[in-house]
């Protein structure tokens, strides 16, 4: 089986846990198979982009020991590629453009209140792609089978946004298609993005990859690991026992030995011995923070 994996994390602060575990999931999916792991930084969305966080992650993937493929793809860099499909698109019309702002849609599903709308001398305007109601379907290695329509549940969606950024959905499919990926593995967090996704991939006469969605971390107070949420960093940490966490977390056994290993014995072990079916089949997990990283204060 050809495998072509990938890392795709947007460069909005430092690898945290919850980025790390969605990281070692995809590295470990893509080596056992003897596949490629490609790392693309998503920095599409720049006011969301610090800088220095891109090679940030990048240097930590490298302390932990997990060298990626060939070229990393900043998305900073494809712009034209996604002007090309928005371009394709407006010439089919599967796409409108949209002046509704988002006090209007408050948060509803849109239906398609600008479908037939002209433009006039309007400035600001995403543009949006017509739904349909066909059922779409994926079975996802981890967390089951997923349905849905998006034309009644989620609405046209924004493939570029008012404020002249492509959006995520459009950059996400156009990227994994450039980079010939089979495998999207990544967190939970993104699975009620998928339908999205390969609706798009179906107007772009894309093949549809394999989807493996992790459960997220959440911190003691059920949130997201995030940068807002302030996720403790991890880049300080010694590699190898928050590795042995992470691998835990993922629901796999390991001999307690394996902490004082050095990285190259983790990595041959972990590699032989992951087992994707033992994952936990749920969304999310919740961990303490404190004790997971061993900065719990000594009482
Ligand atoms: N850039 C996204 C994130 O950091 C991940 C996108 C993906 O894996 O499809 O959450
Ligand atoms: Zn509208």
């Amino acid at each position: 089986m050809i495998y072509q994996g990938r890392f795709a994390p947007s460069p909005t602060g430092p690898l945290h846990l919850g980025s790390l575990v969605t990281a070692v999931g995809s590295f470990l999916q893509a080596r056992q198979q003897n596949g490629k792991w490609y790392v693309r930084i998503e920095d599409i969305d720049t006011p969301r982009v610090v800088i220095g966080a891109a090679q940030a992650i990048l240097s930590t993937l490298s302390r932990f020991g997990m060298p990626w493929d060939g070229e990393v793809l900043f998305q900073s860099q494809r712009i034209s590629a996604y002007q090309d499909i928005l371009a394709d698109f407006q010439a089919k019309q599967l796409v409108y453009p949209c002046t509704c702002s988002r006090k209007q849609i408050a948060g509803k599903i849109y239906h398609g209140h600008c479908r037939q709308r002209v433009l006039k001398d309007e400035k600001r305007y995403a543009w949006r792609v017509r739904t349909d109601v066909n059922p779409l379907s994926f079975e996802d290695e981890i967390q089951g089978k997923f349905s849905g329509c998006l034309e009644t549940e989620v609405g046209d969606f924004i493939i570029k946004r008012s404020d002249g950024l492509f959006a995520y959905q459009l950059v996400v499919v156009a990227d994994d298609a450039r980079q010939n990926i089979t495998h999207i593995a990544r967190g939970a967090d993104l699975l009620d993005t998928t339908l999205r996704q390969i609706y798009l991939q179906q107007l772009l006469n894309c093949p549809t990859p394999n989807y493996t969605h992790f459960p997220v971390i959440l911190n003691e107070y059920a949130h997201k690991l995030s940068k807002q949420t302030f996720a403790p960093p991890i880049d300080h940490l010694p590699p190898v026992p928050l590795l042995v966490q992470v691998f835990s977390l993922l629901g796999q056994a390991i001999p307690p030995e394996l902490t004082q290993v050095n990285l190259q014995t983790f990595w041959d072990w972990a590699i032989q011995h992951w087992d994707i079916q033992k994952v936990p089949k749920v969304p999310s997990i919740q961990i303490n923070t404190d004790v997971t990283l061993g900065t719990a204060p000594i009482i």
